[in-house]
């Protein structure tokens, strides 16, 4: 069934808020939005007191190895996680074909590395050699390299471009551990992905990074940096580039271990205990500090706080992984209270964030607001997420290419 009409919800169409209006879904697609569509012939399915939304996006995740992530957050209201680097990429966007409980994926499949730099010399010291096939990740070293590289990735299926610049500052590394590309590659970079019309995102999570990686002219940033408080010279730089920044306070809270509160109410919420397997239960708990003497959440937050306020794009994403608290489903919902309750986002805001705000920068247009000739992927939640963010946690319905999300097997998960 891919054709159905939702009568007498509460409607967040990505931008605001309808009381009591209707939506009919026909073949899969958003076929009419307001209070005068009728069913048309569909079966009709009565919802008061409940709000529709877009399907969730998660806009900055690594989904590598087994499809339990991607499941585990389809089961959140996630319907499209976005790769920021992964060499499974291909295999798992297939999955995401095949199945409709799983979230879509958009992905950058291999992000432009450079040999023993960010994430793989970290990789190979806590992994080991083993942890990757390293010898096959792209090595973007000189400013010949990258259009070569953007040739691979536009063959390897990317739907856009990753760029790592880190010199490990933040996180506490010495200087000198990772290698690093020079501002100038990282602009030959952009400048070859832009002649293709790939959209380029940064990671960076130092303020010095982020500096020149906005220098080189990306698109948007896949962090905000927490080592240092914000500078008026990155404020112009983002005024400039017009870029936008996936927050990523989740990580950064797991990374200097100012969240643990939070995260402990999380893991105590029968709504997220259902929902999650038990190793993943586990991952929540688990502590990964990794910060330079006097980097802390404040300065993410802040530099949340005064871009938004420069009327900077702000995106939500969870970092997710099988190698950090942020676990898949979890961390993005974490995001958004971290986004409401800490960066002082209205709730509205950060649905708009969640939402419509991630699928207008990478240009994805057929997804991410309700409204005629887009695809039906859909969140139902009970209660009113627009006033009070945690009742996006109350799900009732997911829905992908319009269709209804039956549940997998063995959950919901007696806590
Ligand atoms: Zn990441």
């Amino acid at each position: 069934m891919t054709s159905f009409f939702l009568r007498g919800v509460r409607l967040f169409d990505g931008h605001n808020v309808f009381e009591n209006t209707n939506v009919l879904v026909k073949d899969g697609l958003v076929a009419g939005v307001g209070p005068e569509i009728q069913a048309d012939g569909v079966p009709c399915i009565d919802k008061p007191g409940h709000t529709l939304l877009p399907g969730l996006i998660d806009a900055h995740v690594h989904p590598e190895g087994e499809f339990h992530g991607p499941e585990q957050a389809f089961r959140f209201g996630i319907t499209t996680l976005m790769d920021m680097q992964n060499r499974e990429a291909a295999k798992q966007k297939q999955w995401a074909k095949e199945r409709t409980d799983l979230p879509d994926i958009k992905s950058a499949h291999s992000g432009a590395t450079i040999e023993n730099g960010w994430p793989a010399a970290l990789l190979k010291q806590i992994i080991g050699p083993e942890a990757s096939d390293f010898a096959e990740w792209p090595n973007v070293k000189t400013v010949e390299d990258a259009e070569p590289y953007i040739e691979q990735a536009l063959a390897d299926g990317s739907d856009f471009i990753k760029l790592f610049h880190e010199r490990g500052r933040a996180v506490g590394l010495p200087e000198g551990f990772l290698v690093q590309p020079s501002e100038a590659v990282q602009t030959a970079v952009v400048q070859a992905a832009h002649k293709k019309n790939l959209k380029v995102v940064a990671h960076a999570l130092s303020l010095v990074d982020t500096v020149e990686v906005l220098r080189a002219g990306v698109d948007g940033m896949a962090h905000t940096f927490y080592d240092e408080p914000i500078t008026q010279e990155v404020k112009d730089l983002y005024k400039t580039s017009g870029a936008w920044v996936c927050a990523t306070l989740t990580p950064i809270g797991i990374l200097t271990g100012e969240i643990d509160d939070i995260m402990n109410t999380f893991a105590s919420d029968e709504r997220i205990s259902s929902r999650v397997s038990e190793s993943n239960m586990e991952l929540l708990r688990k502590e990964t500090i990794m910060k330079k003497e006097g980097a802390t959440l404040k300065h993410a937050v802040e530099s949340v706080q005064q871009l938004k306020a420069m009327g900077v794009d702000i995106l939500a994403g969870s970092d997710a992984s099988n190698a950090m608290a942020s676990i898949f489903g979890v961390g993005l919902h974490v995001e958004l209270h971290l986004l409401v309750h800490k960066a002082g986002l209205s709730p509205l805001e950060a649905l708009r964030a969640v939402t419509s705000t991630t699928a207008r920068c990478f240009e994805w247009n057929d997804r991410g607001v309700v409204e005629v000739g887009r695809k039906a992927d859909l969140l139902l939640v009970e209660g009113n997420p627009a006033e009070d963010i945690s009742d996006l946690l109350n799900v009732r319905g997911v829905w992908r290419d319009g269709v209804a999300f039956k549940g997998h097997p063995g959950f919901p998960r007696s806590a």
